[in-house]
């Protein structure tokens, strides 16, 4: 079945551009062209993903995405006429995946759907191999530390003992940093292999996400898994229990 992309976007030209590379990418495109429609539209059809614009009728593209995070980790590329880089902060901030700035080439776009989606799907790149089938691949298929459980498989984390929701991104920034302990990743690095392609934005978006991530996973700076590498990037510790064993 054709994955479902919800665009929410209320200009006819950029509607008709999405609707013809997302068909002929092969998508399936619904559109709802205000954030009230769009919200009722997500909860109707469940989509795999959605294009969201930020300046909507009725309700702006902070506030849709704000709802749609409060009940969903649908991942949400979102669309912003303005290079301000506090609009594309508080729209990552708000748990949007990914941004495009307006005026976009369309192809990047659906470049971006499609790493996103294969991402979230745990699609390997380009290999051909065929690992679903391989009951071996899941031997490594959780990393389990002190207090943190990560499934890699179905994508799925637990603190102390209760899943938290984390974002596509989220999810798959910690489980790169998770896989390779007290390895250092620049910004770059993250960007690179977590959105799969050459990353043009700037080391800001990685700070947010990672920021989210905190808050959702750790209990206060003294409690970090992910250490802040001064001028570098990040890396992931396996903390220790406070309590000696
Ligand atoms: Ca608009």
């Amino acid at each position: 079945m054709a994955p479902k992309i919800l665009v929410i976007e209320d200009e006819e030209g950029i509607i008709h551009l999405l609707n013809l590379y997302l068909k002929d990418a092969g998508y399936e495109v619904i559109v709802a062209q205000d954030g009230a429609d769009g919200l009722a539209l997500h909860a109707r059809e469940n989509p795999d993903l959605v294009i969201l614009d930020i300046m909507l009728p009725a309700i702006d593209g902070f506030e849709v995405c704000r709802r749609v995070r409060s009940w969903s980790q649908t991942p949400i590329l979102m669309l912003t006429a303005r290079s301000d880089v506090d609009d594309r902060i508080n729209g990552l901030d708000l748990g949007a995946d990914d941004y495009l700035v307006k005026p976009f080439s369309p192809r990047e776009l659906v470049s971006r759907v499609r790493a996103i989606l294969r991402r979230v799907n745990n699609i390997p790149e380009e290999t051909g191999a065929d690992t679903t089938s391989n009951p071996a691949s899941g031997a490594n298929s959780a990393l389990s530390f002190p207090g943190l459980l990560i499934d890699l498989l179905a994508r799925r984390v637990e603190v102390n003992g209760t899943e938290v929701a984390l974002t596509p991104t989220e999810f798959d920034l910690l489980a790169l940093l998770a896989q390779s302990p007290d390895r250092v990743f620049t910004r770059e690095m993250l960007m690179n292999q977590v959105w799969g392609y050459d990353y043009l934005g700037d080391g800001h978006t990685i700070d947010v996400h990672i920021s989210a991530l905190r808050k959702k996973i750790e209990e206060g700076p003294e409690q970090r898994y992910i250490k802040t590498v001064w001028r570098v990037g990040y890396r992931f510790e396996v903390r220790a229990r406070s309590a000696a064993s």
